[in-house]
């Protein structure tokens, strides 16, 4: 079997905790042919009093509001599954990894019609050792193309559900973006308005303001974009949520990518325009450090963000 460093010793499935290995589903499982599944991606840190989930219960939530649009029948309150989420973790002795919540229509019967098959749900710890963008270095940013791909239009693949079947576009447009040289893409809406990257939103700064696309740009309701809002309000920072056109893209001061993998990233270049200096601008900078210095509880959380939870002294 294909091992890879990123596996941990146990997954929660349904209330059990079962070894890595025995987290399996049938081949036929309607997930496999119709990509019914929904899906977290979240983060705990290790932070000096032990180990946080950073914004789990909005995680969970945003859980819950995606298998009510796919009309999936999930067996657990959010409660429950902020619970499993620190027992696993524990069970683990992990204090930071990444996480992955899914809950997956299985069950054995042929056709798109599933409502009598179960919906599992498990909760995955990941040992996500190197960056999500593997090519930009810690000081650095990463330098990014617009795809050819846009984001579904309104009323097709709905963006607020965060389900599986959405990241088949979002895997075109990054596969594009690597094959061309670049770092990542950022994806147009429907209309050719700037929408966000393949798996995380985006901020572009002019003149001391910044500026984010709106929901109804077909993007995800980002909960880094939303820490992101809250942190530069409490910094002076003004913040306009507007259609954006694309060329905007080229005439910016800064821009920087945002989400639970990619934490916050300057982008340093669109499209070979060098943005700002071609460096992490000062705006981006002063958000990243405020962001990680309450993720990694090294200044107090003034917003309640941070789910504590104990580490076994071994794993510290
Ligand atoms: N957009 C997309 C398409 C994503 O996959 C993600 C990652 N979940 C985000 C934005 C950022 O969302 P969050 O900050 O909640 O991780």
């Amino acid at each position: 079997m294909a091992q890879s460093s990123g596996r941990t010793a146990k997954i929660w499935r349904d209330g059990e905790l079962v070894d890595w290995a025995d987290a399996n589903i049938h081949v036929l499982s309607h997930v496999v042919h119709y990509g019914s599944a929904v899906f977290e991606g979240m983060r705990s840190y290790e932070t000096p009093s032990g180990g946080a989930v950073f914004r789990l219960r909005d995680h969970m939530r945003r859980l819950q509001d995606s298998c009510n649009i796919y009309e999936l029948p999930l067996k657990w309150s959010v409660d429950e599954l902020c619970a499993a989420t620190v027992e696993t973790l524990i069970a683990n002795e992990l204090a930071e990894c990444y996480l992955r919540p899914i809950v997956i229509r299985t069950g054995e019967q042929m056709g798109i019609y599933a409502q009598n098959d179960p919906a599992e749900t498990f909760i995955i710890c990941w040992n996500w050792g190197k960056s999500y963008l593997p090519h930009v270095q810690p000081q650095g940013g990463a330098n990014v193309c617009v795809s050819t791909w846009r984001r579904a239009a309104p009323n097709t693949f709905p963006a607020m559900a965060k389900a599986s079947g959405n990241y088949l576009n979002a895997q075109l447009a990054k596969m594009e973006s690597i094959r061309n040289g670049y770092d990542e893409a950022i994806m147009l809406d429907i209309d050719g308005h700037v929408a966000e990257g393949s798996g995380q939103n985006l901020f572009i700064v002019r003149d001391g303001v910044l500026f984010t696309s709106p929901i109804a740009a077909g993007i995800l309701h980002g909960i880094t974009r939303d820490s992101v809002n809250r942190i530069a309000a409490d910094l002076g920072i003004p913040v306009k949520e507007m259609v954006i056109p694309r060329e905007m893209l080229y005439v910016v001061d800064e821009a920087f990518f945002c989400g639970t993998a990619v934490e916050v990233t300057p982008v340093v270049s669109i499209d070979k325009h060098k943005l700002g200096g071609g460096k992490p601008g000062p705006i981006t900078t002063k958000i990243r450090d405020r962001f990680m210095e309450i993720a990694r509880g090294r200044v107090p959380d003034p917003y309640g963000w941070l789910t504590s939870f104990p580490v076994a002294a071994a794993t510290r």
